[in-house]
Parts: C-alpha cells; sequence; structure tokens
C-alpha cells in the first residue's frame, strides 16, 4: 500500500500571454508537458499529450510499459491533429511525469521524460535530478564542451532534441524507483528551472512541509525572479509505503482516499532503487 499526497500550481508568468503548459495530478499519476508552437498550438499538443495520460490514469493497475504506450499515442494524437489544421501544424510538447505502477509484484514510481521538463527528488534533505534533458544544450554538457552553469544562459538553452509531436515519435526515457516514505517529488516545466537554480528549488521543497504550500511558494518565487516563461510544478510526498504482508492485514481498516491522497494496493518491493530500462 503506497500513500501519497500532492499539490500542483501553474502560471503563465510575467511575460507570455499564454499558457502552453499542461498538468495532470490525479491518484497515480502526476504529468507535465509544456507546449510549443505558433499561436495557441503549443497549448493544444500539450493539453492533448495530458489528456492522453488522464484516460491512462483510470486504468488501474497502470505497468510502465502503459506509460511508453501512451506517449505513442500522444505523439500521434498531435501529429494529427497537427495535420488538419495550418495554424497547429508542426505543434508538439514535452512531456514527463511520475506514474504508480507495477501493483502485482509491488508497487514503484515510474519517472518518465521527453524534452527539458524535469523531475527531481528530495530525501534525506538532498535534491536530485532524476531526468536527463533532451536538450541542445544537455548535449553539449554531456560532451564536456560546456558547463552546467553555462548551459543556463546558453542561446539555444531553449532547444529540445526529443518532444511529442514528432516523427517518427520520440522514445521516452523510463527508470523505476522504489518509493520510500518521506521521499518528496517535484514535477516541473522549465519555467521553473530557467528561473530557479537547484539550491533555492531544494530549499523551497524543505521548507514547505504541506506539498500544495510548496508548490504554490515555487510558483511564487519563479514569477518573483522574472516569470520570463510559464512554470508548472506538482510537488508528489511519498507518505507511506507498507509491505504486502502487513497490507493484507491492514485491508480491514484501509483509508479511503480524498481529494489529494491516494491510497493504493501494493506488494513486496523487489527491483533496485533507480533502473533505467531505456534511454
Ligand atoms: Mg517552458
Amino acid at each position: 500500500m503506497l500513500t501519497l499526497r500532492w499539490g500542483s500550481a501553474t502560471d503563465v508568468g510575467r511575460v507570455r500571454n499564454l499558457n502552453e503548459d499542461s498538468v495532470l495530478a490525479v491518484p497515480g499519476l502526476f504529468v507535465v508537458a509544456d507546449g510549443m508552437g505558433g499561436h495557441a498550438a503549443g497549448e493544444v499538443a500539450s493539453r492533448l499529450a495530458v489528456e492522453e495520460f488522464a484516460r491512462l490514469a483510470e486504468r488501474t493497475p497502470v505497468r510502465a510499459e502503459d506509460l511508453t504506450e501512451t506517449v505513442r499515442l500522444a505523439n500521434e494524437h498531435i501529429l494529427s491533429a497537427g495535420a488538419e489544421r495550418d495554424d497547429q501544424l508542426g505543434m508538439g510538447t514535452t512531456l514527463t511525469g511520475v506514474g504508480v505502477v507495477g501493483a502485482e509484484r509491488g508497487e514503484q514510481l515510474a519517472v518518465f521524460n521527453v524534452g527539458d521538463s524535469r523531475v527531481y527528488r528530495l530525501a534525506g534533505g538532498r535534491l536530485e535530478q532524476l531526468t536527463v534533458d533532451h536538450s541542445a544544450v544537455q548535449e553539449l554538457v554531456d560532451a564536456g564542451r560546456l558547463s552546467a552553469q553555462a548551459a543556463r544562459s546558453h542561446p539555444r538553452r531553449n532547444v529540445v532534441t526529443r518532444s511529442l509531436g514528432s516523427d517518427p515519435g520520440p522514445a521516452p526515457d523510463l527508470w523505476l524507483v522504489d518509493p520510500a516514505a518521506g521521499d518528496r517529488y517535484l514535477v516541473c516545466s522549465d519555467g521553473l528551472t530557467g528561473e530557479l537554480e537547484d539550491p533555492a528549488i531544494a530549499e523551497l521543497l524543505a521548507t514547505n512541509p504541506d506539498p500544495q504550500a510548496a508548490a504554490d511558494q515555487l510558483v511564487v518565487r519563479a514569477l518573483a525572479a522574472g516569470g520570463n516563461d510559464n512554470v508548472t510544478v506538482v510537488v508528489l510526498d511519498v507518505l507511506e509505503v507498507v509491505a504486502a504482508e502487513e497490507s493484507l492485514r491492514q485491508t480491514a481498516t484501509m483509508p479511503v482516499p480524498d481529494g489529494a491522497t491516494a491510497v493504493l494496493p501494493s506488494g513486496e518491493l523487489s527491483l533496485p532503487p533507480t533502473q533505467p530500462l531505456a534511454t
């Protein structure tokens, strides 16, 4: 049994006049998409992607393969919607998130990513970026030709190398992570990470125990730092992880989910803490 609690927030920012980010935060699935394209097209692409994941969230249990398949379906829908209207041609979106997967052999968290939105984990007071950006500057950093700090102000910092709305479709990165009570996950668009560096993000996460308050504060601080882009965050807390045998004993007293807490069946946790499945 896995008990989660979360909060989310999004804002258009102080420069743009349209919020092209989309967010999904429902029991078992937490997704941020950052749309790209002229006029309102980016908004359409990110919304189509998130809607595809909302349909997946209605099914349980979700497997890691379902997340990959949902990326494929969302990509197809964005491509076909783009082909139908000239003003939506070429629209695309990033997509990243955390999903609860694998109820049969023990629940895990699947972290998935296409593009330069990010998932972080705060554990034991330490903030770790779990996703790797699919971006032009990340490639330069990986090649040792650019420092992570210089990447923050590089003129090509907004160029993504993988996105939904592309043909052939993008391969999402996917990692399986064992949930641990006390861990906090952050799913965010680059409107957050473009304004706040990791130490500032870590401090806000560490000093706002309530996930909704943390999400609100992250957005407030990103706006205060410039708000040059749409900013979207989901803050997800792992409250409790109960092993399979214990979970069976507790079935009679299982709490009822409310608006912001999911209680899901669980089993034993059998895989290593972080396992890359695909890159
Ligand atoms: Mg953005």
